[in-house]
């Protein structure tokens, strides 16, 4: 039997054989197990393969890594969001939080995944009445956070803290998780856990990046690392909602973190909000992406196999020539991109990225030095790979003052790969 014909077990609805593979990333090691070159010796990688269940329509690693090996890296999580677009972003959820809810005075916020408390401190702004909690399992996030002044569990979103949640607060009116749910094992039972601790009329809030739609149409393979265990799409969201008693009554697109899916549920039983237009208008558009065939998932495998092919013509030439290569940003996504395309330190010399957490580690897998850009200057490049692409833009504005000077070009690989001269 082929691979592609090889059926496995359903996450989200537990079908048996639901399960058809569309790509195969490979061996890799976790996307964000950045270390140290003293530690590369013995470090675990294992088969990222990809499918979707014919009938959740829920895409989904195959076969995750093992649980220990993924929940070390979120208990030495340390990244918490920067920059002005996050902020802003967080603070248009808070806003939109509060006019879709409409939460009574001095309600109570639940935020699962808190990180620094920044969605919660955008609440506290506009309903500084409110009673606020965060879980956040990075012990050491959760102690930032609390220095900021927003109470916050340490842990997982497990029963043990669902009940330490209850104790607090009592019943939670709005409950929100955002890039969460794509992490989590048991979805199911996580979202039951929510519904156990909501008021009759409360509503959960999930926002998750890898909206599948925007990674076919961005061929972002490299949207898929271990840590990720699934590409959330409406359809497939519903009926995992449905199976821990919610009922969806508003969705949104959102742009960020390229292409995220919003949206509004509330317990089916005694939730008393009106259905909105928009649920519709997004399960069409996800019809119209051909998200409930096989087709659009096996069209999507064929074009990460061109992007493989194409960028690997791209650098084999300019090296053949005599260019030397580094790389710009060191993503978890990276870890994907290079070890599918088969590129480390034989091509990239150093890789830069700007997050001093980063620097003096080495990129998972490739092995590839991570460093200051500074080194741009030191150890001057011919040819910059850019693996954060998505910030393309700002990247190529960066690097500017060196292009035509030091810089001969600047190989961007997705949606499709070109040399920027
Ligand atoms: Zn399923």
């Amino acid at each position: 039997m082929s691979a592609s014909e090889r059926r496995t077990p359903c996450r989200g609805c537990g079908s048996s054989d639901g399960v058809r593979a569309f790509l195969d990333l490979g061996v890799q090691p976790l996307g964000n197990a950045f270390l140290p070159p003293t530690e590369v010796a013995g470090e675990p990688s294992f088969p990222l393969e990809i499918g979707v269940c014919g009938r959740c329509h829920l895409v989904q690693i195959v076969e995750p890594a093992p649980a220990e090996a993924t929940n070390r890296v979120y208990r030495n999580y340390s990244y918490v969001p920067t920059g002005e677009t996050l902020a802003r972003h967080y603070r248009s959820l808070a806003s939109d939080i509060v006019e879709v809810v409409r939460p009574r005075a001095g309600a109570h916020f639940l935020d699962i995944g808190s990180n620094d408390g920044l969605l919660l401190r955008s609440i506290r702004e506009r309903r500084p009445e409110a009673e606020l909690l965060g879980v956040e399992p990075s012990t050491r996030i959760a102690a930032i956070a609390r220095e900021k002044g927003i109470p916050t569990i340490g842990g997982f979103f497990d029963a043990p803290t669902a009940e330490e949640v209850r104790r607090r607060l009592g019943t939670v009116d709005v409950a929100s998780a955002t890039q969460v749910l794509q992490h989590i094992r048991e979805p199911v039972a996580l979202l039951r856990s929510v519904h156990d601790i909501l008021a009759p009329d409360g509503v959960l809030v999930l926002e998750g990046r890898a909206y599948f739609p925007d990674v076919a149409a961005k061929v972002a393979f490299d949207t898929f690392y271990h840590e990720l265990l699934y590409a959330f799409t409406l359809h497939s969201l519903e009926p995992l909602l449905a199976q821990a008693g919610f009922v969806v009554f508003h969705a949104e697109h959102q742009d960020v973190y390229g292409g995220s899916l919003r949206v509004f549920a509330q317990r089916r039983e005694s939730g008393t909000r009106e259905v909105s237009p928009s649920v519709d208008t997004i399960r069409s558009g996800e019809r119209a992406a051909g998200v409930t065939g096989f087709e659009a998932y096996a069209e999507f495998a064929r074009r990460v196999a061109e992007v493989r092919r194409k960028l690997l013509a791209t650098v084999r030439e300019l090296a053949a020539a005599g260019g030397t290569f580094a790389g710009y940003g060191a993503p978890s996504t990276g870890t994907t991109l290079l070890s599918y395309c088969g590129l480390g330190t034989e091509t990239l010399a150093y890789i830069v990225d700007d997050n001093p957490l980063k620097q003096g580690l080495v990129t998972p897998g490739t092995h590839v030095p991570i460093v200051p850009s500074s080194a741009l200057t030191e150890r001057p490049t011919d040819y910059v790979l850019v693996l954060a692409w998505r910030l393309r833009e700002e990247i190529v504005g960066r690097l500017a003052p060196r292009r035509g000077k030091t810089i001969k070009g600047i190989v961007v690989p997705l949606p499709t790969p070109e040399l920027v001269r």
